[in-house]
């Protein structure tokens, strides 16, 4: 069907004119959108408010994707939306929505937003002297909301009442072909918000899209704006940009674009030297991409101590080799040192900074075997996480003297199969107990 659409397509040139695909141009269907989305425009419409749904929504359903969540632009304002829904909460100061619960749903309305030049109140829009959007909430149509969008495949808007997709900036053309392009002049758009730098890689990812040259360029010399963002809005992006399925293509486009070192600077440091260390996060964001598809758990705590493990391990051979701590504390001061360094770049929760301190201090703790610690051990709340992680870097190459087959076999072993497994153990010459040596009294404790 996009077939027959796309032959009445010009190529490419940025217009904001207004083209109108009628049902039987498009391939989106109401089927295929949740009830709560379509609840949310027929009342609006119903109210006498213009409303669409706009955004990956319309992206993706185009796409014969799945969207992951659906998104009302509407000319109502968020204090007007408030009135019409119970249950309606305006959030964002910067940029404020309107989140609407739709039984189980929640469904992220936006009022149709303008150009700054349009309005001259501070409390609706400001900008930083280098050209950043503090604040955003000045009201427009349906033609300024979509020249203030990010990327044009991302400027297309559905009406559930006329069944019609209305395109401004020819982005069913870049849709059919796959390509990632921003709307109005790319510098000025990523001054605004750098993290439109993310959004293209992230699209680029998911969709596997290419990013057009004139939107792609910028981003390399550019990327350094992205220090110029809050740690806690980077956090929420690094949750999008890889616990959203496609991280392995995510991780590889942010290292081609110069993108790693603005987010991980510490990591983006050591891969460039250490090879397994690479290795072993791709490696994750593999794993991940796997899970995800197979609907299993991700943490972000375990991909976190996976991105700055080669950092940790290179702090802590120092911290060994040079101030001669014992691996135990040269561990804990390095992974001090390396996530106190990251908070200044993503924020990390505190609930997932001690789960990745448990899952590193496991790394020194499971080969510590013997015995009762065994059953111990399991028993940890990050056993499962540090094992993975065990053999995350025995895959990747690291002589772990078998340990990550030891624990499958234990956890797979009944009582008389564990007590095999301890025997080996001591048989082990590597894995005797060592003697303790007593430590030397002081000359003034003598
Ligand atoms: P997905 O939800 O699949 O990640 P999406 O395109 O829906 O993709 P959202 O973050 O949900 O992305 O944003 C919804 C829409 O809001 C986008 O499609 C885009 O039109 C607009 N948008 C979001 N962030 C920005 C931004 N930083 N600058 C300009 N427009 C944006
Ligand atoms: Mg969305």
């Amino acid at each position: 069907m996009l077939k027959r659409l796309y032959n009445f397509i010009r190529p490419n040139s940025q217009q904001t004119r207004r083209q109108v695909y009628s049902r039987d141009q498009h391939s989106v269907s109401r089927k295929h959108i949740s009830s709560g989305a379509l609840q949310v425009m027929s009342r609006l419409n119903q109210a006498g408010y213009e409303a669409y749904l706009v955004g990956g929504g319309v992206r993706d359903l185009l796409l014969e994707g799945r969207p992951k969540d659906f998104d009302i632009a509407t000319s109502a304002t968020p204090e007007q939306v408030k009135r019409l829904f119970r249950g309606a909460r305006i959030i964002g100061r910067r940029f404020k929505i309107v989140h609407v619960r739709m039984g189980r749903e929640i469904i992220e309305t936006t009022t149709f937003r303008a150009h700054h030049s349009d309005s001259n109140k501070r409390n609706e829009s400001s900008q930083s002297d280098s050209g950043m959007l503090l604040r955003d909430n000045v009201y427009g149509d349906i033609e300024s909301d979509a020249a203030r969008r990010d990327f044009t495949i991302n400027a297309l808007y559905y009406t559930s009442d006329g069944f019609e997709v209305h395109d401004f900036c020819n982005g069913l053309h870049d849709v059919k072909h796959r390509t990632i392009r921003m709307i109005g002049d790319p510098i000025t758009r990523y001054r605004e918000d750098p993290v439109r730098m993310l959004r293209a890689v992230r699209f680029a990812a998911k969709l596997g899209f290419k990013i057009e040259t004139k939107t792609e360029q910028p981003i390399r010399h550019h990327g350094k704006l992205l220090l110029d963002i809050s740690p806690s809005r980077l956090f929420d992006e690094m949750l999008k940009l890889f616990m959203a399925g496609s991280a392995t293509a995510t991780f590889q486009l942010l290292l081609d674009h110069d993108l790693l070192q603005h987010l991980f600077p510490a990591t983006a440091a050591c891969v460039k030297s250490d090879a397994m260390g690479l290795q072993l996060i791709q490696q994750t964001m593999t794993n991940t991409d796997k899970r995800i598809r197979a609907d299993q758990r991700v943490t972000p705590a375990f991909i976190y101590a996976a991105l700055l493990w080669p950092a940790m391990q290179a702090e802590q051979t120092f911290l060994e080799q040079k101030k001669k701590m014992s691996p135990l504390q040269a561990q804990n001061q390095a992974a001090h040192k390396v996530i106190g360094d990251q908070l200044a770049h993503t924020a990390i929760p505190k609930r997932f900074t001690s789960v990745i301190r448990e899952i590193w201090d496991l790394q020194l703790r499971l080969p510590l075997r013997r015995g009762r610690r065994a059953e111990r051990l399991l028993e940890h709340p990050r056993f499962r996480a540090a094992y993975d992680f065990v053999l995350l870097r025995e895959e990747v190459g690291e002589n772990m003297d078998g340990l990550g087959l030891w624990w499958t076999q234990y956890q797979d072993a009944d009582e008389h199969g564990r007590e095999l497994l301890q025997q080996q153990l001591s048989n082990t010459a590597g894995n005797k107990p060592k003697r303790r040596r007593r430590k030397p009294k002081k000359p003034s404790e003598q």
